[in-house]
């Protein structure tokens, strides 16, 4: 649950802190989550990812995923929401997207 408090803050600001408060979000969710060691075989054994489905665009690759934070949760699995992955100096970077992979972001990355 959204704190009210926060919902009647964030209803203040304008569309261009609510981006910056987007991407703030999704690094925060990026770090929380378990750190992927790789882009693997589509289910690793133990793993508490459950991919849905994928798709490749360009150097990036998207995936639908179901994900399971463990410990005392009542709300797992969560999602499925869509991440986008990509190979940078050696090491697969991850972005959080949501629950909603458009199109446009397909075909520009
Ligand atoms: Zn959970």
């Amino acid at each position: 649950m959204i704190p009210k408090a926060l919902r009647d803050l964030l209803k203040e600001e304008d569309l261009s802190t609510l981006y910056e408060i987007r991407d703030l979000l999704s690094d925060m969710i990026s770090m929380r989550e378990a750190p992927l060691s790789k882009i693997g075989p589509t289910r690793d054994r133990g793993s508490n990812r459950e991919v849905i489905e994928e798709r490749h665009s360009g150097t990036m690759t998207f995936r639908l995923e179901r994900v399971s934070c463990g410990k005392n949760c009542k709300g797992c699995p969560h999602g499925p929401y869509w991440y986008g992955y990509w190979r940078e100096g050696g090491k697969t970077r991850s972005k959080y997207i949501g629950k909603n992979l458009n199109a446009k972001r397909l075909k520009k990355e």
